[in-house]
């Protein structure tokens, strides 16, 4: 995962937006990561002051807002964190673990005036 890229694509979607909704300033943008998604959160915060260069954008605030991995068993149903995490479901002894959500990266929302 480069940071650099989902910065740029971030902000891309957040203009992109902006334009269709006619904002002229944008104060915050909320981005959702996954713990699994192994990006660096104050690398992605220098670069994306660095790469904000429409007027719009200038002077937004990035919040990063983390999203814990959790697994679930598909056999019961039970769901784990990460450090409880193991190839067989601690409940049924099923082998049926699946990843929940912690790969995911996402724009959530973003705030104007
Ligand atoms: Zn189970």
């Amino acid at each position: 995962m480069h940071e650099t890229s989902i910065v740029l694509s971030t902000i891309s979607i957040v203009e992109e937006e902006a334009r269709k909704h006619g904002v002229s300033k944008i104060n915050s943008i909320t981005i959702c990561i996954g713990e699994l998604t192994c990006v660096e959160k104050e690398t992605l915060r220098g670069c994306f002051d660095v790469a904000v260069e429409s007027e719009a954008l200038a002077g937004a605030k990035l919040i990063i807002e983390p999203i814990a991995a959790v697994f679930r068993c598909e056999t019961c149903g039970a769901s784990l964190e990460r450090k409880q995490w193991s190839t067989t479901c601690p409940k049924c002894n099923g082998g049926n673990m699946r990843l929940e959500q912690g790969r995911e990266l996402y724009v959530k929302s973003f705030e104007a005036d």
